[in-house]
């Protein structure tokens, strides 16, 4: 039997060889060469591919996502019904995003855009100390990316809380749950960093009504999906001076077109969904594992809860 293996181009020998490292019998098919379908037992596969083309595979019992997102998995017309779904939670995905957030924390917090600015001008000019114990972080979804964003900013020295769907809690981060919890949140949040998986429950949660609920002089951060944010209403914020800067790494669509208004935005970093990049030899063991679980008849690791929708 056979792993099906998808992915965009210039990723596909780096998997198969990462795969292979580990297990080297396994025989691997780099769509589309995918040989006879009914060989196909397992299918590891990034966002590109066509979740109908998956129906082609009759004796499929694996699909495991190459990311830790699984918003694409979801879309019409979905996994093969009964085909269990894992996706990544990997160690080095989890440190590159808190580097990220971490990263542009400290711009806002330490006023790089003002300091490049000034010398751009070639000014010398001291502005106000920020202080780090004032500077609340607010993080949307205590997740594997966000509890461990929390810990590093907690440990740099900021006021760190968290939202999430069920209550949590986490020892040095002030939780919050529900609707009335996320609004609660905002009120106190002067760095909202949003690190949700897109579901309907989330799509669109930073608007116009919970962009106003941030102190003025706010920073966003969206490093979750494209889809968490209304960009026309947080440029009307960051232009009327509500927001004081945004850093976007994940847009919709993507890539970002050419003309949208966040590319030449004064108070907008861009990044082309870079924030946390997989590396194949990192996450390839738990795929191996999965890989042998489903052959063993044993139970899977890191499994999609469709119920909840991530
Ligand atoms: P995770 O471990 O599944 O955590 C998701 C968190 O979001 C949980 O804390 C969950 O709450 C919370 N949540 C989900 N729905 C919610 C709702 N309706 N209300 C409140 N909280 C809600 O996911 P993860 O591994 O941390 O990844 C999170 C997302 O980051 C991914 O889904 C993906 O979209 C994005 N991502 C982006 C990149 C990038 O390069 N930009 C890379 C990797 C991942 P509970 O704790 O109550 O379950």
């Amino acid at each position: 039997m056979a792993i099906l293996l998808s992915t965009k181009a210039s990723a596909m020998q780096a998997w198969r060889d990462a795969l292979l490292a580990i297990a080297p019998d396994l025989d691997i098919r780099m769509f589309p060469e995918a040989g006879n379908p009914e060989e196909i037992e397992a299918a590891v596969c990034w966002n590109s591919h066509d979740m109908a083309e998956l129906r082609r595979y009759p004796n499929l019992k694996l699909l495991v996502s190459m990311g830790a997102g699984v918003d694409h998995l979801l879309r019409a017309p979905g996994p093969p019904p009964g085909v269990p779904v894992a996706r990544l939670k990997d160690e080095r995905l989890t440190t590159g995003m808190g580097e990220w957030v971490l990263l542009n924390v400290l711009r806002f917090h330490r006023q790089d855009a003002e300091y490049r600015a000034q010398q751009a001008a070639r000014i010398w000019r001291e502005l106000p100390a920020p202080d780090t114990a004032q500077r609340r972080v607010g993080i949307l979804g205590l997740g594997q990316l966000g509890t461990h964003a929390a810990g590093l900013l907690r440990m740099v020295g900021f006021p760190v809380l968290g939202w999430t769907r069920a209550p949590r809690d986490i020892p040095g981060v002030t939780c919050f749950a529900g609707a009335d919890g996320l609004r609660a949140m905002l009120t106190q949040t002067d760095i909202l960093v949003c690190l949700l998986p897109l579901t309907p429950e989330t799509r669109g949660i930073i608007n116009r009504d919970t962009l106003a609920l941030l102190p003025p002089g706010a920073f966003v951060m969206n490093s979750g999906r494209g889809g968490h944010v209304v960009a026309d209403d947080l440029l009307a914020a960051l232009d009327c001076g509500h927001i004081a800067g945004a850093a976007l790494d994940v847009f919709e669509p993507e890539p970002l077109p050419p003309e949208h208004r966040f590319w030449g935005h004064e108070k907008v970093l861009v990044w082309p969904h870079a924030s946390s990049i997989t590396i194949p030899s990192s996450a390839a063991p738990q795929v191996v594992e999965n890989i042998r679980r489903m052959r063993q008849g044993r139970p899977l690791i890191n499994l999609v809860d469709f119920s909840a929708g991530y």
